[in-house]
Formats: structure tokens, sequence, C-alpha cells
């Protein structure tokens, strides 16, 4: 199944180098958001000149440069709104259709299936999105780096066992679609990430803290 094809599109929106992700199933007229921010109206006509109608929004985590374009997409689409539950208490600005979700849980689009994976760290509800052989990272994993975790609701120790736990044991062949467009190329294989991003790479939590500036930072 993980050579079929699916639909994936990314775009970057906004003044902090956010992406955006339109996914669905290839040969459909549906596909969902991730993190709509910025510009609702570029989301939509890009879904539009796509011929798909969003069906839904993921959101990675509750931070506004991914989500101030929620509350819009809901009013113009009425998609429901897929968010880890331990973040819905921070969002910044109500929003309708929520459908707060854990760790493990999946989203079927047809012959595609989105599984949700829990990642705290970044903050406590991020999560990413497995799409057969595609992960979308939010910021918890960048391409040579992590996402903070010095912000509220952040916590290093959780990035850790994120990264080292959950994303690390992954197929080096998924291939990473970050939430900011960040470094050179705009995606890699995790198996790339596994060899080059040292938070990744890190063999140790106290090694990891170091690096971050965490509780035992230098
Ligand atoms: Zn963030």
């Amino acid at each position: 199944m993980s050579g079929k094809e699916l639909y994936l599109r990314q775009m970057e929106i906004g003044p902090m180098a956010n992406f955006v992700y339109l996914v669905g199933p290839a040969g459909s007229k549906e596909a969902v958001v991730v993190d709509p921010a910025w510009d609702v109206g570029a989301i939509l006509n890009a879904a539009e000149s796509d011929g798909r109608r969003i069906v839904g929004a993921l959101v990675t985590h509750w931070h506004p440069d991914h989500t101030n374009g929620l509350d819009e997409l809901v009013r113009r689409t009425d998609a429901t709104v897929y968010i880890h539950r331990d973040d819905i208490p921070w969002l910044m600005e109500p929003v309708g259709n929520l459908k707060p979700v854990a760790s493990g849980e999946e989203l079927r689009l047809g012959d595609l299936t989105l599984t949700f994976l829990h990642t705290p760290g970044h903050t406590p509800g991020s999560q990413c999105f497995l799409a057969r052989d595609r992960l979308l990272s939010g910021d918890t994993l960048f391409i040579n780096a992590c996402g903070r975790t010095d912000f509220p609701g952040g916590d290093p120790a959780q990035m850790y066992k994120s990264l080292s736990g959950t994303l690390a044991r992954l197929d080096d062949r998924t291939v990473l679609f970050p939430g900011h467009n960040y470094a050179d190329v705009p995606s890699t294989t995790l198996g790339d990430q596994k060899r080059d991003n040292p938070f990744l790479r890190c063999a140790s939590l106290e090694g990891f803290l170091r690096m971050v500036g965490g509780p035992l930072g230098i």
C-alpha cells in the first residue's frame, strides 16, 4: 500500500514561512488542510484550482501562526477541525466544529488513512500526521532542527521522547514535511534526518537537555 499515490500540496504562506498543506486521496474531490493560517482565501483557491473541496482541518498545534485561519475556514467550509485534546485549552480564539483527537486515532478519507501521532514537547498537544509514507511534522521535527521547547507549555523532556521514541521509530523512507520553511530544502527523508539531525540523533535525555538549554543546560 505504501507506494500508492496520494495528493499532497505544500504551500508557504504568511510572514513566518509557515507551510500549509492540502492532503487527500488520489483521484478524489476532497482534501483536508493542515494548519490553515494567514490567508484562507489563498488556501481555498489552491484547493479549488486542484478540483478539491476542503472537508477537514488538521491542527499540528495551537500556536497562532498555525491556527489563525481556523475560524474563517470553518465559517467558509464547515470543515471539522481535528486537534489534539491537550492543545484545545490553549487556543486563543473560539473555533467551531472542534473534534478532539488522541494519539493513534485515524481519519479515513476515501482510500487514504491519516494517523494522528501525539508528539508533545513544543506544545502539550502537538501532533504529527502520517499519510502513508509522508509525515507532516508541524513544529515538532524540522529539517536538521526541532521545535522550540521554551514557550509556555513546552517541555524539552517530552520533546526528547517524541523525537527519539515516536518519530525515530518510523521507516527511514518516510518523507518529512515540516511546519515551516526553515531549511534549504522543503522536504527530506526521515532516514536523512536520523543521520544528519542532531536533535534526532541525540542518544540520551541529558545530552538532549544540554542541546536545548533545558534544566541541565550548561
Ligand atoms: Zn509553534
